[in-house]
C-alpha cells in the first residue's frame, strides 16, 4: 500500500470472544488506548446455543427457537432407530460411559446424522437418547440456520451483496485471525464488514476458573492479536471501526448439587411419568401425569441449591416458548453451583455459565473503537449495531 488516496473507504470489524464477560474485562487492561467505549452487556438466559442466535438475529429465544441442545421429543428423535445406539445398550455401562468411548460414538452419530450445526452428545445416557431431539441441526451462520426461519445479520449482508468476511466457527482462533488478515489484505477484495469468531477462552475459563494466570495470559494474547489485526486493516482502509463483544460471562463454581439422585429416588419412571434434561446449571422437566408434576416440584422445592422458575420469570427472560418445547418446568441452580452429574458432564469444572442473567458474573461485555448514537445494552441490541455498520458502508461507493 502506498499513498492515502489508494486506501479503501472503510471496514467494520465485529470481534466475538466467547465468555469474555464484563467482570473479567473490568479486572484487566485491554486495548485501553483503542477502545473509548467499554461497558457491561446484559446476557440472555441460556448457553451459547441460546445467546449466539440472539446476537445473530436480534431476537429473544422464544422467537428464534434455540435454547439448549436436547429436548424431550421422542416422535422426532433422530436417535430413535439408530442401530448403533441399540447396540450400545448391550455394552456394559463401565465401558460405554468412558469419555473416550463416548467421544468416538458421538463422532459416528454425527457422521450418520450429517448435521451442519454444532453437535455433541455430551454425557446424555445412550438409553435416554431415543426420547430426545437435538435442536441445533443446522449451521447458525449459513442461510436457513435459525430454527424459526428468521434471517440473521449474515443473511442481511448476503442480501445486500456487500463483500463481507465470516469466520468458520469450526476453525481455530489462529486460523480465523489469519483468514481475516488475508481477506483484509487481498487486493481483489473490498471487504466492508467482518465477523471474527473467537471461542477458545470459554474452554480455558471452564477449566481453570476466572482467577488464574492462564486467563490473564489469554486476554493479553487477544490484545496483541487484535492490535496487529487492526494495524493491518488500517494500512489498507481509511477508516477502521471495530467492536468486541461476548455472549455471556463466567461464574466460578464453588459447589455441586445432585438433582438426578433425588428425582430418581422418587420411584417415578422416566418416559412414563416424566422426562428430564439435566443441563449444567438447570434441570428441565416434562410431565405425563399430575402426580409426577406434584411430586417432582415438591422434591425440587426441598433442594437448597436452586429454584423453580415461575412462568413470569421465563416470560421476562424471553424463554416462554409457545409449545413449551424446552420443558414445562425449569429448576435453575444458584450462581456458582454446578448440577452434577448432569447430561452435560460427570466431573466438576472450575467455571460455568448459564445462571440467572441478572447475576453480575453472567454479564457479557461490549467494547467499541468509536462512540455510538445507539444504545447497546443487551445481546439482542448487537443485531441493530451490526446492521447499522453494514448500512454505513453500503452508502459509500
Ligand atoms: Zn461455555
Amino acid at each position: 500500500m502506498s499513498g492515502q488516496e489508494e486506501k479503501l473507504p472503510g471496514i467494520s470489524i465485529c470481534i466475538f470472544i466467547d465468555a469474555f464477560g464484563w467482570e473479567l474485562l473490568d479486572r484487566h487492561s485491554f486495548l485501553d488506548d483503542m477502545l473509548p467505549v467499554k461497558q457491561p452487556l446484559d446476557t440472555i438466559f441460556g448457553y451459547s446455543a441460546t445467546c449466539d442466535p440472539t446476537i445473530l438475529t436480534g431476537l429473544l429465544p422464544r422467537d428464534h427457537g434455540h435454547f439448549s441442545f436436547f429436548v424431550y421429543d421422542p416422535d422426532h428423535s433422530p436417535f430413535r432407530r439408530m442401530p448403533l445406539l441399540q447396540l450400545m445398550r448391550l455394552v456394559p455401562k463401565a465401558l460405554s460411559s468412558r469419555n473416550r468411548a463416548r467421544s468416538v460414538i458421538g463422532k459416528l452419530i454425527n457422521r450418520q446424522l450429517a448435521y451442519t450445526g454444532y453437535f455433541n452428545i455430551y454425557n446424555m445416557p445412550f438409553s435416554l437418547m431415543k426420547y430426545m431431539d437435538y435442536t441445533e441441526k443446522r449451521d447458525l451462520y449459513q442461510p436457513g440456520g435459525i430454527n424459526s426461519g428468521s434471517p440473521t445479520i449474515m443473511d442481511y449482508a448476503r442480501d445486500q451483496n456487500i463483500d463481507f468476511f465470516l469466520s468458520d466457527w469450526k476453525a481455530s482462533e489462529e486460523q480465523n485471525l489469519k483468514d481475516l488478515t488475508d481477506a483484509v489484505l487481498d487486493p481483489r477484495r473490498d471487504c466492508r464488514f467482518a465477523y471474527l469468531y473467537m471461542a477458545s477462552m470459554d474452554a480455558v475459563l471452564h477449566r481453570v476458573g476466572t482467577d488464574h494466570p492462564e486467563v490473564s495470559a489469554k486476554i493479553a494474547w487477544y490484545e496483541q492479536q487484535i492490535r496487529a489485526l487492526i494495524r493491518t486493516a488500517q494500512s489498507r482502509y481509511r477508516e477502521v471501526r471495530f467492536f468486541i463483544f461476548s455472549d455471556h460471562g463466567m461464574t466460578d463454581v464453588h459447589d455441586t448439587c445432585d438433582v438426578q439422585g433425588p428425582v430418581a429416588a422418587s420411584g417415578l419412571k422416566f418416559g412414563q411419568d416424566y422426562a428430564a434434561v439435566y443441563d449444567s446449571t438447570m434441570a428441565r422437566f416434562w410431565f405425563f401425569n399430575s402426580q409426577a408434576s406434584r411430586r417432582i416440584e415438591e422434591i425440587l422445592k426441598g433442594l437448597p441449591c436452586g429454584e423453580v422458575l415461575t412462568d413470569q420469570q421465563l416470560s421476562a427472560w424471553g424463554v416462554d416458548f409457545p409449545d413449551r418445547r424446552y420443558g414445562e418446568l425449569f429448576f435453575l441452580m444458584h450462581p456458582g453451583v454446578l448440577l452434577l452429574p448432569s447430561h452435560m458432564g460427570d466431573r466438576p469444572i472450575a467455571g460455568m455459565h448459564g445462571y440467572s442473567p441478572e447475576d453480575k458474573d453472567s454479564a457479557a461485555a461490549f467494547c467499541s473503537s468509536c462512540s455510538l448514537d445507539l444504545e447497546v445494552s443487551r445481546l439482542d441490541d448487537l443485531y441493530g449495531l451490526m446492521k447499522g455498520e453494514i448500512d454505513r458502508w453500503l452508502s459509500v461507493p
